[in-house]
């Protein structure tokens, strides 16, 4: 019999991939983290407490397969029907749920570019044909993100890695002119002075996405949720695993959910934390995208230095994304960490500066 390779069980696309590579997360706990967009501060001794009420016998019963409780608090916080919210195990749960309800083999899936990387491995996965759109030097989006024919059209607003944010006029606007399905991808909104929920009502082909992971605090918990027309969120909730939001989950977000006002206290710290960061990056002579998010692109001098800033920082314990994508090679995304960790990494980078300024002359 002959042998088969490994690689020829896959699908030939799947075999093809190399796979959504996330930032590093190393366990040892010893560096200043800014490079995976977490939140610095601790989620509200809430959610530390609904959990501990959770953990019981009752961890043998399955949950409840359509997140009552989950999606009635979300649609309290958010004004919305809990019959337009859909929860998922975080965001990426709820992206991959949407390709696989909208998108078939061929079909074009639409992103600008740079952007959140996953969407081009959901894509991948599910052997769509990709239309990537540049986005425009302003980080503005072309005309071109109409494509017609379009099955499904990703947008991350405001955007990673360049912390941009498009207007949500203009989000509208595409929502009204473009063919299939629209999601705004809105991980960062809480940190933004506008977001998309209100175009729920007005376009039928639109889904906002949202998660706990960034601005509450809950990477570690991963919840996220969609909210869209009822009939959009019952034909996803059919593509869903049975149980795709577990018994922790979803106790430690109706907590977090609760609590806004300590939600409100944290974001309102990084926000400000953000506004000093920027300046005091432009002011050692870096060009900074302006931010709606929890984190700062900035531009260096070209990509050497880039590189050796990315290096020297992790020789110092200070870890920050460096993606090293075409029109990326000369940037660095920088999660706001608490104010001591940035005092820390805005005198590391100065140093660096100089000792980068000796090695040259
Ligand atoms: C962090 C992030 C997500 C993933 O959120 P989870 O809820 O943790 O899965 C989705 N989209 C964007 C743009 C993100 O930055």
């Amino acid at each position: 019999m002959e042998i088969k390779k490994q690689s020829s069980y896959f699908r030939k696309n799947v075999d093809k991939m190399t796979g959504y590579i996330p930032g590093e997360q190393p366990q040892d706990g010893l560096y200043i983290k800014l490079n995976t967009n977490e939140n610095p501060y601790a989620p509200s001794p809430k959610v530390i407490a609904a959990l501990k009420g959770e953990i019981d016998e009752r961890l043998r019963l399955y949950p409840d397969p359509v997140s009552t409780s989950t999606r009635k608090k979300v649609a309290e916080v958010f004004g919305t029907k809990p019959e337009r919210v859909m929860v998922g195990n975080g965001s990426d749960d709820l992206l991959t749920i949407i390709i696989r309800s909208f998108v078939s083999k061929d079909d074009k899936v639409v992103y600008p570019y740079p952007t959140y990387l996953l969407y081009k491995t959901l894509a991948e996965i599910q052997n769509a044909k990709e239309c990537i759109i540049d986005f425009c030097e302003d980080y503005s989006l072309p005309d071109e993100i109409l494509v017609k024919g379009a099955a499904v059209t990703f947008i991350c607003n405001p955007n990673s890695p360049s912390g941009t944010m498009i207007p949500v006029e203009k989000i509208s606007e595409i929502a009204g002119k473009i063919d299939g399905i629209i999601v705004v991808d809105e991980a960062y909104a809480d940190f933004a002075d506008d977001n998309c929920l209100r175009l729920v009502d007005k376009h039928p082909n639109l889904i906002v996405l949202r998660t706990l992971s960034k601005s509450y605090s809950l990477a570690g918990m991963r919840l996220g949720f969609a909210v869209a027309q009822k009939e959009l969120i019952n034909g996803m909730m059919k593509v869903k695993d049975s149980y795709n939001v577990d018994r922790l989950s979803a106790a430690s977000a109706v907590a977090a959910l609760d609590d806004q006002e300590t939600f409100r206290q944290n974001v309102s710290r990084i926000t400000k934390t953000r506004e000093r960061l920027t300046s005091s990056l432009t002011e050692l002579g870096f060009f900074v995208y302006p931010s709606q998010t929890n984190f700062v692109m900035i531009k260096c001098k070209d990509s050497y230095e880039t590189g050796e800033i990315y290096r020297k920082l992790k020789e110092r314990k200070i870890l920050v994304r460096y993606i090293g994508q075409p029109r990326l090679d000369d940037c660095l995304r920088i999660t706001i960490g608490t104010d001591k960790e940035i005092d820390t990494l805005l005198k590391e980078l100065a140093d660096i500066q100089l000792v980068l300024l000796n090695q040259n002359s």
